[in-house]
């Protein structure tokens, strides 16, 4: 029986959820939705991947479910605010889903698509706004949408709008707000300007946090792979000659290298794409539809673009550059290793690569074994891990601004 009956929730959104194939609510579920259905406000500290957006998402439909009314025109009852694109098709893809049969008006928007659509759905007044931040304030500055229905607030992965630099439309935007509503803040870290804005937007609020990326690590197999520079596409070649690695995900630092090697495996016959911001909003979502279906075997994303994507069942994620901050290795790994699932996470490291794996290591406080039966294994000696676990890098705005 679904333990998601324990909860007030409409019967409808206990069916959909159990038709999702959920049946015990995650650790942060568990938490949230009691306090949430009792109206308070919510910090959580939490990653996406630990089932936050059924969290906060359930009781805002029960809510609107519950008690319905005539919406003004260009207002919304709840605006779910979250910084990439993909994300936010994500979690209207999940609202819609627990929400079907209830009624509900619902709309996502974001840059890169046309804007009359999303005005015209917003013109009828919504239950459920989801939304980046830049399209978000254009139309509130044409008076397309106001706040004058709101109720409800997330603010969803707020250390990845700091790190995007979407901090100032953030605090615009929520300076739009009524100040009677209920306001939840979830991030995955807490930096100190976040912490600012907690105190600043909370009232009160339940306090959950979820360690999920130690969860996630333990449940993934990674390993090095240390090579010569001009050998990484070979490697690549010859890993990817292991046809059970169905479903790969490959993170590399540029929008060019990238689209390099997605053109390098296509001349192998080896199906793939690339996922990043310098893509159409409509190719990156058919490439990563594409990727969910299993009609393409690799997808090979940036990680800005692939922030949180959500696919079932990637076998193997490839670091085929390291990420600068350890915080995006734990990110990157743990797009496989999904629902409790094992996966696998392989990097290559190149000589000048040394610093940055220590960094990463001493992150999250183990050594990675090294592969060194592979064809371009190159031998040079790593500086032992720190015993102490380092507090990650953190990149903000200001330490940006002051490299310029
Ligand atoms: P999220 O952190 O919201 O991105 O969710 C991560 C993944 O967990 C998504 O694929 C959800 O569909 C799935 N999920 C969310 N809640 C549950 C649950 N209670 N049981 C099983 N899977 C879940």
């Amino acid at each position: 029986m679904s333990e998601f009956k324990a909860f007030s929730l409409l019967e409808s959104i206990i069916d959909r959820v159990s038709l999702k194939g959920y049946n015990q609510p995650t650790p942060i579920q568990k938490e949230c939705i009691p306090a949430l259905i009792n109206g308070k406000d919510l910090l959580g500290i939490a990653q996406t991947g630990t089932g936050k957006t059924a969290a906060f998402s359930l009781p805002i439909i029960n809510k609107f479910g519950r008690n319905k009314i005539d919406i003004k025109a260009k207002s919304t009852r709840s605006l779910i605010l979250t910084p990439t694109r993909e994300l936010a098709s994500q979690i209207m893809q999940n609202i819609d889903d627990y929400s079907d049969g209830l009624g509900l008006k619902t709309k996502v928007v974001y840059g890169g698509v046309g804007r009359q659509p999303q005005v015209d759905a917003i013109a009828l007044g919504l239950d459920v706004l989801v939304a980046t931040p830049g399209r978000l304030l254009d139309l509130i500055e044409t008076g397309d949408l106001n706040f004058e229905a709101l109720e409800v607030f997330v603010l969803d992965e707020a250390d990845t709008m700091l790190d995007m630099g979407f901090f100032n439309d953030v605090q615009s935007i929520i300076s739009k707000l009524p100040k009677k509503r209920q306001t939840l803040l979830f991030s995955a870290t807490m930096p100190a300007e976040i912490e600012i804005l907690a105190q600043d937007i909370l009232t009160e609020p339940t306090k959950v946090q979820i360690a999920a990326e130690t969860v996630t690590i333990d449940l993934v197999n990674q390993s090095v792979y240390q090579l010569e520079k001009s050998n990484k596409l070979p490697l690549l070649f010859n890993i990817l000659e292991n046809a059970d690695y169905e479903k790969v995900l490959i993170f590399c630092k540029t929008k060019y290298g990238a689209d390099i090697i997605v053109k390098a495996l296509e001349k192998e016959s080896i199906t793939a794409a690339s996922l990043h911001s310098g893509k159409t909003q409509a190719v990156r979502e058919e490439a990563l539809q594409n990727f969910k279906d299993a009609n393409l075997r690799v997808l090979v994303a940036t990680d800005v673009a692939a922030r949180g994507i959500d696919v079932d069942n990637i076998t193997l994620v490839i670091n085929y550059n390291l990420p600068e901050d350890p915080r995006n290795y734990i990110h990157r790994i743990g797009r496989t290793a999904r629902a409790g699932k094992n996966g696998m996470a392989i990097s290559f490291a190149v000589e000048n690569d040394v610093r940055q794996l220590t960094n990463i290591e001493t992150s999250i406080g183990q050594a990675i074994p090294v592969v060194t039966e592979q064809p371009f294994h190159k031998e040079f000696s790593k500086a032992p891990i720190q015993s102490k676990k380092k507090k990650p890098v953190k990149k903000t705005n200001r330490s940006r601004a002051k490299r310029k």
